[in-house]
């Protein structure tokens, strides 16, 4: 640690107790102004032990702040990485579900991709854009669904399919900022 990151309190206390060490070095040893030095030396050193103790705590209080913040982004990472294992079991029980029960899951199986499992609306047209989130992991969907998909990524995107109308893209993209998240797990979100 140089001498450059102590804080100011540090700084002063730290030139107080120089002076007032070199003040008491070039006294007599029997100089009358002895009791008075000693005074003055307890009187730095207790400046110098109160400025560095707080100081330290600076200190501390940032390094926590780092290592929280080193944690959030590990937890982050960590969530992206469940996410995208449990779409994947998603799609994977979606394929069982349709080869055990084909007609139960038939209203599921028309939908397209973009359609949430517990999304229980419609399809609102043919699928004309495809919604990639930041793994480039994606479906392609109708502008309902795909706006309801892209509206629960963070940083997600959405492209046209090449046969898609004029606009497809954008409409869901504006769509999508009057979204919130997961709209289907609101009252009323959803056909449930
Ligand atoms: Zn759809």
């Amino acid at each position: 640690m140089s001498r450059a990151d102590f804080s100011p309190q540090l700084h002063t206390a730290i030139d107080a107790a120089r002076q007032a060490l070199a003040a008491a070095d070039a006294l007599e040893l029997n100089a009358p102004e002895i009791p008075e030095s000693h005074e003055k030396l307890a009187d730095v050193l207790h400046q110098l032990l109160g400025a560095l103790d707080a100081d330290r705590s600076a200190r501390l209080s940032v390094q926590h702040d780092a290592e929280f913040r080193n944690l959030c982004r590990a937890a982050r990472m960590e969530l992206y990485a469940a996410t995208g294992s449990l779409q994947r079991l998603v799609r994977f029980e979606q394929a069982l579900t349709r080869m055990i029960w084909p007609d139960t899951d038939q209203a599921a199986a028309d939908r397209c991709p973009a359609a949430h499992p517990d999304d229980a609306t419609p399809c609102g047209g043919p699928v004309v854009v495809t919604v990639l989130d930041t793994r480039d992991g994606g479906a392609k969907g109708c502008e309902h669904h795909a706006a309801r998909l892209l509206a629960s990524l963070e940083r997600g995107r959405v492209y046209p399919l090449p046969d898609a109308p004029e606009g497809a893209a954008s409409r869901v993209f504006r769509a999508a900022g009057n979204l919130r998240p997961f709209e289907w797990l609101r009252r009323g979100g959803d056909g449930s």
